[in-house]
């Protein structure tokens, strides 16, 4: 099969022919149709951050396939639409039997502790790919199983968030447009700061209720609190960057709650003391909880979130190091990696990109 494949950080992938994965009763093999990129991705390539398994590893967890060979226990059957979530759990710990699935103490992630998606199959075990409904696109399958899961695990699961609630956003890209539209659901008001007038302008269509470009601000705390005229309840950092991590905690209020969500291997950079004296939770999140996609993916079907807004280009896998540049020059939300032609030039001709 066609793979991607990440040998060392400061490098391009390596497209090669290698060998199927070698599946066992309890595998299922996967074509991957759709497997969009995501920044934790260029954390690897661009940053040096380690990568849980051992390189070469084929990066990518935000894929959408269909079955190619079924399980031995006959639970799929060949052809079968499937999202893959982007974190695997062992079922058998505690936290997975108290339904905490996320603190999973054996948890696997996709595309960094075992092969992703940027190739032509993946193997999972049988009972970790979800149906994906015939009225959803490949595309929908590869934005849900980890975006739009993993930011619905945050404003439901992970921040306790109320009603008209003050909620800043650090960061536009693709996890900070999805907790967008779920904080909505919620009822949260909204604010979304980012570097790119172009990623605001979709925040708005999304619904965001305030918008600031850092970039064309003296100060951004100012401004935001000029704007606001009080402090954030609960504050979302998307972005792993000091910086942004430092205006993040400046913002918020008293006994707010500082959710990080932006993988990255940097050391906190605020002092304990300012934590400690305002009262402030901090709060990590990394995870597509499995058991979540089936809800996720109903919001999905009944239009309630829209994944078309943030995929913005597409690109076989032969092509796909100039797919990670979309994203590393900041042009890209969502990147998707095609890696059987045939299936990309089928979407792009039908795209309305
Ligand atoms: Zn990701
Ligand atoms: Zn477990």
């Amino acid at each position: 099969m066609l793979a991607a494949r990440f040998y060392e950080p400061y490098a391009g992938l390596e497209i090669e022919e290698i060998a199927l994965p070698a599946t066992n009763r309890n595998d299922v093999l996967v074509r991957v149709e759709s497997c969009s990129i995501c920044h934790t991705d260029l954390q690897f390539i661009d940053r040096g951050m380690a990568t849980i398994g051992q390189p070469p590893i084929i990066l990518g967890h935000e894929i959408a396939g269909s079955i190619e060979t079924p399980d031995r226990n006959g639970y799929w059957q060949e052809g079968e639409r499937v999202i893959i979530p982007a974190t695997i759990s062992c079922q058998k710990c505690l936290p997975c039997i108290n339904n905490q699935e996320s603190q999973c103490t054996d948890i696997q992630f996709i595309g960094n502790s075992i092969d992703g998606g940027f190739a032509q199959f993946i193997r999972v075990p049988a009972d970790h790919p979800i149906r994906l409904p015939e009225r959803l696109s490949y595309e929908d399958g590869s934005i849900v199983s980890n975006l739009f899961i993993g930011a619905y695990h945050v404003v439901f699961d992970r921040a306790v968030i109320h009603i008209k609630d003050i909620m800043v956003i650090f960061g536009a890209g693709g996890f900070g447009l999805s907790i967008l539209q779920m904080a909505k659901l919620r009822g949260a008001k909204v604010f979304i700061i980012d570097i790119f007038d172009w990623k605001l302008e979709i925040a708005r269509a999304l619904g965001a209720d305030w918008t600031l470009n850092s970039n064309k601000v003296p100060h951004c705390e100012t401004a935001v609190l000029e704007i606001l005229e009080q402090k954030a309840d609960v504050i979302i950092e998307t972005i792993g960057a000091p910086r942004t991590m430092v205006q993040a905690i400046n913002l918020l209020r008293k006994g707010g709650q500082l959710v990080l969500g932006g993988y990255t291997d940097n050391q906190l950079p605020f002092l304990a003391g300012q934590l400690i004296r305002n009262e402030f939770s901090l709060i990590g999140t990394m995870s597509a909880p499995r058991k979540k996609a089936p809800e996720v993916l109903r919001l999905v079907e009944n239009g309630r979130l829209k994944t078309a807004p943030l995929i913005t280009h597409r690109f076989s896998i032969e092509d796909i190091n100039q797919g990670l540049n979309t994203l590393r020059m900041g042009q890209s939300i969502r990147t998707v990696i095609y890696p059987w032609l045939d299936s990309f030039e089928k979407n792009s001709s039908s795209s309305k990109l």
